[in-house]
């Protein structure tokens, strides 16, 4: 963060040292500070909060920098605190630093949004989340499948394990078998009938995502790809 290289023009420090500060040093000292930013706004922001801080109660400066004061609103607290104000030039950085970095994950729009509103703050904030993260290469490249698929719907849930469909299954292992079944009227049979689900053991491994399945009974399937196979939950 390039905050702490900002320049400020303080005019006379000279009250800092003197023992019993002077009325004179003492203005001098409360001097207005001007940071050393191209945005219009944060300067506007920073140099009238000192100058009339009675116009604004929820900011202030403090150590060179402007912070304003907030209700956490993703708490469920009434929690209120400082949050650091970020210039125009600072906000990319900021954004990578909750997006991108390893401890992030590239989290989406709103966790994004939560962990830094937490700490920080700038005017339409959550509008440019929202544009980071979608211009976000590496979310592009691996959009984690979140939704529910319309397969389960109806089904207990409880037995299949989304979130670990992707990890390699073992020989031996109990699965869940996908079915496609297709109405049959002159069978007077309806897909919507069928069961969806057939307990199956993996037989064979032929690949990460390729399996040989058998039923319960022991009778040889085929080979499915992992996509319809779902593990049972442990
Ligand atoms: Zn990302």
């Amino acid at each position: 963060m390039r905050l702490s290289q900002f320049d400020f023009e303080i005019e006379h420090r000279k009250g800092k040292l003197n023992v019993i500060p002077d009325a004179l040093s003492r203005i001098q000292v409360d001097a207005i500070a001007t940071p050393a930013t191209s945005d219009e706004w944060y300067r506007h922001v920073y140099e009238d909060c000192q100058a009339n801080p009675r116009k604004y109660p929820n900011f202030m400066v403090k150590d060179d920098r402007l912070l304003r004061y907030s209700k956490n609103k993703y708490e469920l607290t009434n929690e209120f605190n400082w949050k650091l104000v970020v210039p125009e030039e600072d906000r990319l950085d900021i954004l990578k630093k909750c997006h991108d970095e390893p401890v992030s994950a590239h989290l989406g729009v709103f966790k994004t949004h939560k962990r830094l509103s937490l700490n920080y703050y700038w005017p339409s904030m959550y509008r440019e989340v929202k544009e980071y993260v979608k211009k976000c290469e590496i979310c592009k490249q691996y959009k984690p499948v979140n939704t529910a698929r319309p397969g389960l719907m109806g089904n207990p849930k409880e037995y299949y394990n989304l979130r670990k469909r992707h990890v390699e299954l073992k020989v031996g292992q109990i699965v869940y078998k996908r079915t496609h079944y297709l109405s049959n009227a002159s069978k007077r049979f309806t897909a919507k009938l069928a069961p969806k689900f057939q307990k199956c053991v993996i037989t064979a491994k032929l690949s990460p995502l390729v399996y040989t399945l058998a039923s319960m009974e022991g009778k040889t399937l085929d080979n499915f790809h992992i996509k319809d196979i779902l593990k049972q939950d442990d």
